[in-house]
């Protein structure tokens, strides 16, 4: 059975001159589906082509904080009026985001943009009722707030690459959302991520790989599809579950939240 890699950017340059290599070894490694997460308008064409060209490929439209902490409100307001066509047409996006608040790798300076590009995406996702991938770094105090105080889509969504412990994953999980592990599970000292993916219910966990980034301890210094399996082991080892129930239930996860990416008869 093929399995989905529920978050990653493999429209990025660092994988131009090797993109089809890449999808191949990952599906060598038994990672057919990939979810490519949006960042920014320029890369939204990027991904709808991948999407056509390559089965098991979907991706989201979003404006990512880190993005949008380089831009002026206006220039936030352009980029978001052009959102919604990105969810028609033919191999169109299947959700929202990466959208949310980062005080890490932004300027905590810019957050007044990062939060009126959040709560412009929130709802969009909202009226068209789109998953969400939700990118929160060192900010969840303030994200949980305008979730709560904006709504969630019916469609839900994930805090992709989730950074806290138990008690947050399950502030996120009481609002409908799913939680997504990705590589720093892997280090010897994620003592805290291991305590939260031991908690998150089965039906509303994700794993994923954030390549080219994010790569796990010993893994490639680009980060590739194929250490999905690596933390997919890193999150059944905290669950005292085998790895292939986790990569099983991430892939079904991921296709009630984003749709199908493998056709049944490649399962
Ligand atoms: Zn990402």
């Amino acid at each position: 059975m093929l399995h989905v890699d529920t978050h990653n950017h493999l429209d990025f340059p660092a994988f131009d001159a090797d993109r089809d290599a890449v999808l191949e070894q990952a599906r060598a490694a038994g990672v057919g589906g990939h979810l490519i997460a949006g960042v920014e308008p320029e890369h939204w064409p990027r991904q709808r082509v991948l999407a056509a060209q390559h089965p098991g490929i979907r991706w989201t439209a979003g404006l990512h904080p880190q993005w949008a902490a380089k831009l002026t409100p206006d220039a936030i307001d352009d980029a978001i009026d052009g959102l919604p066509a990105q969810l028609d047409g033919p191999h169109a996006a299947c959700g929202i985001g990466e959208t949310g608040l980062d005080r890490l790798f932004a300027d905590p300076e810019t957050l007044p943009s990062q939060i009126h590009a959040f709560r412009a995406q929130l709802a969009i996702a909202r009226t068209h009722d789109r998953p969400l991938v939700l990118h929160i770094v060192r900010a969840h105090g303030k994200a949980l707030e305008i979730l709560k105080a904006d709504g969630v889509p019916a469609a839900g969504g994930v805090v992709h690459s989730f950074s806290g412990n138990r008690e947050l994953a399950r502030e996120y999980l009481t609002l409908g959302l799913h939680i997504g592990f990705a590589g720093p599970i892997c280090r010897a000292n994620a003592r805290k991520l291991r305590g939260a993916a031991e908690d998150v219910p089965l039906d509303r966990l994700l794993v994923e790989t954030d390549a080219p980034d994010q790569s796990p301890p010993g893994g490639p210094a680009r980060n590739e599809p194929t250490t999905l399996i690596a933390v997919a082991e890193a999150v059944a080892a905290a669950r005292g579950v085998e790895p292939d129930e986790v990569l099983r239930r991430s892939t079904r996860n991921a296709e009630a939240l984003f749709g199908v990416f493998l056709p049944a008869t490649e399962e």
